[in-house]
């Protein structure tokens, strides 16, 4: 039976969600409900790499890693789950000029945030990571704190932790409506009853701007898909070797057991399609053969396709939404969301509960800005 009332109710049950969901009860929210139409974790977070990685091209988007990496650190003892944590470090490769000048455009960055990012010349890729062609790479960034960590951990971790504290979490039902009166938030409409509410969170990952336009918001993310493949056992690679990003090719490969994880295209279009595209494996093959030859022998022997949420400068959309009291967005955050969802959980339950954020300033990452032209620009992204 679904309540009647709530104090904020989480429309999404992803790493955003529930992420979210944990950090307002632990500051002391009493009454939180989050409402995931199908299963946790199922949407874009369930389908993701799983990458995390502290080298971003804007101060925001490092400070959201920071912020992360920290929390992440003590995550297993304050959720009591282990993420899985694994760092392999990520390793950029730069094959043009274009690419490499926006490596080289970070470094003051990196040195204001204190990164610990290498730069390195094709020579010291070669010398470091023989297996790699680097015939045109022009140059690297390599940051051995870097890694992945897993999904399901991280949703779980979290939804176990939230219930604990007393969040009550609904799977199966969808929100159909959000109710508006006088410019403010009443609630959400379910198929199972209404539950009113002053606070409704936006968390709904892809599917960002159908919730928006149920209270006649144009929140401007567009789900892209994309697709991901893992190889059968490649000999003739160590056990483990890095996240290797190929900016030229946007694409990016890692070990995933025995085998390897290789992207498949995005799409140009927008839409909801998670089927798989067999044929999208020979964009991948092709590009992994050629940036580790040892990979022109690997079968494919599985394959998933999921979502981004691209937003128009790639960064995500956080704060109360313009002109509809109570409504807030955590959306957009344009295929880095589950490596920050740790850190967008602690601020936007800080925004809804103190009007603000407190541990950093996310004013810039207010929709507004989109109008106002005060967009921030996320270069490096795996997205093409
Ligand atoms: C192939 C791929 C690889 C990626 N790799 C990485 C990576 O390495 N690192 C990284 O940080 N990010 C990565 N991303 C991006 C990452 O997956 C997303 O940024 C992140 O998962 C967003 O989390 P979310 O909670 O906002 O969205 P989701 O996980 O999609 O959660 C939103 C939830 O809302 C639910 N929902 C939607 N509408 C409604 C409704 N009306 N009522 C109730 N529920 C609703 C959905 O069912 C869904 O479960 C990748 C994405 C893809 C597609």
């Amino acid at each position: 039976m679904l309540p009647r009332t709530a104090e904020v109710v989480i429309i999404g049950g992803g790493a955003v969600g529930v992420s979210t969901a944990y950090h307002l009860a632990a500051l002391g929210a009493k009454d939180v409900v989050l409402l995931e139409k199908d299963a946790l974790g199922e949407g874009s977070t369930g389908r993701c790499a799983g990458g995390a990685r502290l080298e971003f091209s804007t101060a925001i988007n490092i400070q959201f890693s920071q912020l992360a990496f920290a929390k992440l650190a003590r995550f297993a003892e304050e959720v009591g789950v282990d993420p899985g944590f694994r760092r392999i470090g990520y390793l950029m490769l730069a094959t043009s000029d274009l690419a490499l000048a926006q490596l080289q455009r970070n470094r003051p960055l990196y040195a204001q945030f204190q990164l610990p990012v290498e730069y390195l010349t094709p020579e010291e890729v070669r010398y470091r990571w023989p297996y790699i062609h680097t015939e045109d790479v022009r140059g690297a960034t390599y940051c051995a704190c870097d890694g992945y960590l897993g999904p399901h951990e991280v949703v779980q971790g979290y939804a176990q932790a939230a219930r604990r504290l007393g969040v009550r979490i609904y799977q199966q039902t969808p929100v159909i409506d959000v109710l508006v009166a006088h410019g403010r938030v009443q609630g959400v409409r379910t198929p199972q009853g209404d539950i009113a509410a002053p606070v409704v969170l936006n968390a709904a990952g892809p599917y960002a701007a159908v919730v928006g336009r149920m209270v006649g918001l144009e929140i401007p993310v567009k789900p892209i898909r994309r697709q991901v493949f893992i190889s059968g056992p490649v000999p003739g690679l160590p056990d483990e070797t890095p996240q290797i990003i190929d900016l030229g090719a946007g694409t990016t490969y890692r070990r995933e057991g025995e085998g390897y994880m290789l992207y498949g295209p995005q799409d140009r279009e927008p839409s909801f399609n998670t089927t798989v595209d067999w044929e999208a494996t020979v964009w991948a093959c092709e590009r992994a053969a050629h940036r580790l030859p040892a990979l022109a022998q690997a079968r494919i022997v599985r394959g998933w396709a999921g979502l981004y949420e691209i937003s128009p400068d790639n960064h995500a959309i956080l704060g109360p939404a313009p002109g509809v009291e109570g409504f807030f967005l955590a959306n957009g955050f344009s295929g880095h969301g589950f490596m920050h969802s740790p850190a967008t959980g602690q601020v936007v339950a800080e925004l809804i509960l103190y009007g603000q954020a407190r541990t950093l300033d996310v004013s810039p990452l207010r929709l507004e800005r989109f109008a106002q032209g005060t967009l921030l620009h996320e270069t490096l992204t795996m997205h093409t």
